[in-house]
């Protein structure tokens, strides 16, 4: 079990549920499209939300956001200490920032310092494709040990100064790498786990990537808070997050939508019908699990573990219930409407 921090009202680590993060897109200084996109953000159900903070107007602006939203803020900081400094006393939530990058001693012990007085967590943020110099020349490459090695580097920092407040995250663009790189991890520490994999790209391959990295790593048990990383509107990563938890069994945020993908027996056109629940079930909060199956032969079976459901027959349908028929031949036309009847009635 990892230790647990606190990102103002939301537990991360020690057993908390897995907290959906994103980050926006939008300049940081423009506090109204911020404040407009962390809006959108927390209704398609980000938890903690990061922007980015590479100047003083950046930093400036942190204050009058916080005072406008309620989701916890993360502050996004690389090398400038004094930014870090101001989006505390501002009121950030949490600072993402590697202490190994902002020089001297004493601005890591004022980092610290900062941070300890507001209880606000740091974030060790390792990246492949920021590693340190000595790390590659000593590994040859970017490789999981030395991406380890370098959130070690940046822990010993912290702690120099009394501070262990902190969650780490090993990104690579690798999934392979960053699989690896947060199992080492996990041995070796307890420190709350943000799992990530970096630069996945569009959603069309994003989407797999983060699904196989971090869902493979929630899986095996590891991970504390994830962001998904895609190049598109950030809500669209917040989606992505949410099926994720849902597809490892870490979440049932609605309903779960099962469908068999067709074959030789299937007399039906499956596919429309698929389409139009899918649609429909946006609408629906209940936690239910929804079949859409092919056959009479095998679907009412191997969707046993619906609550609800439809199998295909010829030209006409069957709505079942935890396995057992309640409706039979249905014509196609209502078989979606008898379905959703079936689901108010749950
Ligand atoms: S449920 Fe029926 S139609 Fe669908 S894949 Fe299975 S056997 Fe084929």
């Amino acid at each position: 079990m990892t230790k647990q921090i606190m990102v103002g009202a939301v537990p991360v680590g020690g057993g908390a549920p897995v907290a959906i993060q994103s980050m926006c897109s939008t300049h940081t200084d423009d506090v109204q499209a911020t404040v407009e996109q962390i809006h959108r953000l927390e209704a398609a159900g980000c938890e903690i939300v990061r922007v980015a903070v590479p100047d003083m107007a950046a930093a400036k602006a942190i204050g009058k956001i916080k005072e406008q939203i309620s989701i916890p803020l993360v502050v996004d900081i690389h090398f400038n200490y004094k930014l870090a400094l101001e989006c505390v006393a501002a009121g950030a939530d949490k600072v993402r920032i590697n202490p190994g990058n902002i020089g001297s001693e004493d601005r890591v012990k004022a980092v610290a310092d900062a941070c300890r007085a507001k209880n606000i967590p740091i974030r060790i943020g390792v990246n492949g494709g920021s590693l340190e110099k000595e790390l590659l020349a000593k590994y040859g490459k970017v490789c999981p040990e030395a991406l380890v090695e370098s959130a070690f580097g940046h822990i010993r920092l912290l702690n120099k100064f009394d501070f262990d407040d902190i969650c780490v995250s090993l990104k690579s663009s690798s999934v392979p790498i960053t699989m690896k790189a947060y199992q080492l991890m996990s041995q070796q520490s307890d420190y709350p786990l943000h799992l990530g994999v970096t630069e996945a790209g569009t959603p069309t391959m994003g989407v797999i990537k983060s699904a196989m990295g971090i869902g493979g790593l929630l899986a095996l048990g590891i991970g504390d808070t994830l962001r998904v990383t895609l190049t598109a509107d950030p809500c669209e990563e917040v989606v992505a997050a949410k099926r994720i938890l849902q597809a490892a069994g870490l979440r049932q945020d609605g309903p779960n939508l099962i469908s068999c993908p067709t074959c030789g027996r299937t007399r039906i056109d499956l596919i429309p019908l698929a389409n139009e629940v899918e649609r429909r079930l946006q609408t629906v909060t209940k936690p239910i699990t929804v079949a859409v199956m092919g056959c009479v032969v095998n679907g009412p079976g191997e969707a046993s573990a619906a609550d609800v459901g439809i199998a295909g027959g010829n030209g006409f349908g069957f709505i079942f219930r935890h396995g057992e028929i309640v409706s039979k031949q249905v014509p196609q036309d209502q078989l979606v409407d008898e379905l959703f009847r079936e689901i108010e009635r749950l």
